[in-house]
């Protein structure tokens, strides 16, 4: 993997530990350019030597590289770098460093042969004198190089990090050139870059010089029509890379909409947008599942590790009954329940129930319990509604003896301990196992082979558009992870994709931008609210005994429209925007942390005149 002292935010490195004794001593870049305050030109011929004594091979030799152009760079951009001397530095770069030839031996391979760091500082470099041809070339070099060492290889390339790349968009963005740095970015993203949140800052720099530039062009349809699809696919990879916009860039969003004469407008909430947007009166765009999709997904599932023989077998095997017992059921439920032919009827949909998630639902306090009567609750007041219900359970919470588990400190405590709170089932609870079994509404999930979670997901992905998922749990990373688990603990995504496309056991890997539309087409949430009853009067014994009877349970419906940057009609535009942070979602607190969700609406009268 590459290494990465230097941060594109010029983040200190840390000193090198000095030589041990009766070692070379080693040039410490930063230690002379920062501590002794010596001149690059002074540091430079050292470096030259360093890297022809021991060689480009020694990381430690390419790190003095990195640390060395990483302070040309900055001190290029605060212009106090004299231009024979940068003509110098960028020469040694292509002549000693970087001197790979197309179709040269051996491979230049990124990380081993010079460091990731050491291009986005030159490309800096380059930048500094608006030589953005130059820049442009090297990118385009490292890219051959990568694929070279791909082909010879077999493998995927190795792609690029955005940071290194990114400069030279902004660069173009801040000229004024946007064709130029869209046309790059165009083919940068179909192979080159991880896909990374940290994309938000520049794409938000790119849709406002597009519509700079836009403002430049003489009105004309032609015009009107590539403004429109430019602004298409910007937002589109601002969905991809982050789905909402943080307020900064809300904020410049919303000046140069304003500038450029558009009619810009904030809506509170997404309560405001469910029929459409009050400011332009649009409907908002509720993005689907492919077909391609939906199959990646199953096939991402099916083809987990089980716990039991991960070597051997897959989740398929064990999901089969499941799969059988659960589109039976549905099969059967269609038959008798054709589809409404008015169109003012609410369809009836399956609703797969997370059983452990909602019988601990408000539970975690000291006498907290796994209230079955909960599911049983919801599943009849969905019933009554004429839905399908399938429940998901652990088979151990379906035995008349089971294990508590209260997620308090007390209670992770005691079970570290290795006690653990175990309880039978009162007459009520085994009323309700009996008819659950009676209608044949539960699943027994085998947990010692697959995680339930994985079961409930399947039945998603299955029903597709007719079914739902009732869970406050797993926000899209839980299941990002569940899905890539095998990639993410093995750390070389490349490696592992590139043996997914050779051996068709492997797993595909799913993109968080996928996970997050899948859940805005199938998850449910739920809010149960309880009677009011003063806590010391409930022990933990009273609590299995007498549980706090329901008053309300309500079901949060999946969002009619999806929340993410659009165009939602020729000339208008709408940003979600963050206002938490998403990657720290946390099971459990969909609904106590009640979440601002405001929009900006962007829009033009349209065009009357
Ligand atoms: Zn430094
Ligand atoms: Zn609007």
């Amino acid at each position: 993997m590459l290494t990465d002292e230097l941060n594109s935010d010029g983040e200190a490195l840390p000193p090198l530990p000095a030589a041990p004794p009766g070692k070379k001593p080693r040039l410490n870049v930063h230690h002379a350019v920062v501590g002794q305050q010596q001149s690059l030109e002074t540091v430079f011929p050292l470096l030259q030597q360093e890297v022809r004594t021991k060689t480009l091979r020694a990381p430690a030799v390419r790190h003095a590289v990195d640390a060395f152009y990483f302070h040309c760079a900055q001190q290029t951009e605060s212009t106090r770098l004299d231009a024979a001397f940068r003509r110098e530095l960028l020469q040694y770069f292509d002549e000693e460093l970087f001197d790979w030839k197309d179709n040269a031996t051996p491979a230049f391979v990124l990380g081993t042969s010079l460091n990731e760091a050491v291009f986005g500082s030159v490309i800096k470099l380059h930048l500094a004198h608006d030589d953005t041809e130059a820049a442009w070339e090297l990118i385009n070099k490292l890219r051959r190089a990568a694929l070279a060492h791909a082909a010879e290889t077999q493998k995927e390339p190795t792609k690029l990090h955005f940071r290194t790349v990114s400069p030279l968009l902004e660069h173009d963005c801040r000229r004024g050139r946007f064709l130029s740095a869209f046309s790059r970015w165009q083919e940068l993203k179909l192979h080159d870059v991880e896909w990374t949140s940290a994309m938000e800052d520049v794409l938000t720099q790119m849709v406002i010089a597009c519509i700079k530039h836009n403002r430049q062009q003489p009105e004309t349809d032609s015009s009107e029509a590539h403004f429109h699809n430019q602004m298409t696919s910007l937002l589109h990879d601002l969905q991809v890379s982050c789905r909402e916009v943080t307020v900064p860039n809300i904020q410049r969003l919303q000046n140069a909409f304003r500038d450029a004469g558009y009619i810009v407008k904030f809506v509170p909430s997404d309560a405001h947008m469910n029929s459409k947007c009050p400011c332009c009166g649009r409907a908002l765009i509720k993005q689907d599942l492919s077909e391609a999709e939906r199959e990646l997904m199953l096939t991402a599932i099916e083809t987990r590790r089980t716990k039991v023989t991960p070597k051997t077998t897959l989740a398929k095997e064990y999901l089969a009954p499941f799969r059988h017992w659960l589109l039976q059921r549905h099969e059967k439920f269609q038959l008798e329940n054709p589809p409404p032919t008015s169109k003012r009827a609410k369809p009836l949909l399956h609703f797969v129930l997370d059983g452990p998630n909602v019988a601990y639902l408000n539970q975690n306090f000291d006498a907290g319990s796994c209230r079955v009567d909960q599911v049983d609750a919801l599943a009849r007041q969905l019933q009554a509604q004429g839905h399908l219900v399938s429940i998901t359970m652990p088979n151990g919470y379906l035995a008349d003896k089971f294990v508590l588990r209260i997620r308090t400190k007390k209670m992770k405590a005691a079970r570290r301990q290795g006690k653990f709170s175990t309880r039978e089932r009162t007459p009520l609870e085994k009323d309700i196992l009996a008819r659950w079994k009676d209608e044949d509404l539960v699943f027994s999930c085998l947990t010692n082979v697959l995680s339930d979670d994985l079961f409930w997901l399947y039945a998603s992905v299955l029903l597709g558009r007719e079914g739902r998922v009732v869970t406050n749990d797993q926000g899209r990373d839980h299941v990002y992870a569940m899905l890539n688990s095998d990639a993410s603990a093995n750390g070389n995504v490349t490696e592992l994709k590139a043996k997914a496309n050779d051996r068709e056991t492997e797993s595909p890997l799913i993109s968080m931008d996928l996970i997050a539309r899948w859940k805005e087409l199938t998850t449910v949430n739920i809010v149960i609210k309880h009677e009011e009853v003063t806590q010391s009067s409930v022990t933990a014994a009273d609590g299995m005994m007498t549980p706090i009877p329901i008053e309300e349970i309500r079901l949060l419906e999946p969002l009619p429209f999806s929340r993410v940057p659009q165009v939602t009609a020729l000339q208008h535009f709408h940003f979600p925007i963050t206002e938490h942070a998403l990657q720290h979602e946390h099971p459990n607190q969909i609904h106590t942390q009640r979440q601002r969700t405001r929009w900006l609406c962007v829009h033009r009268k349209s065009s009357t005149k």
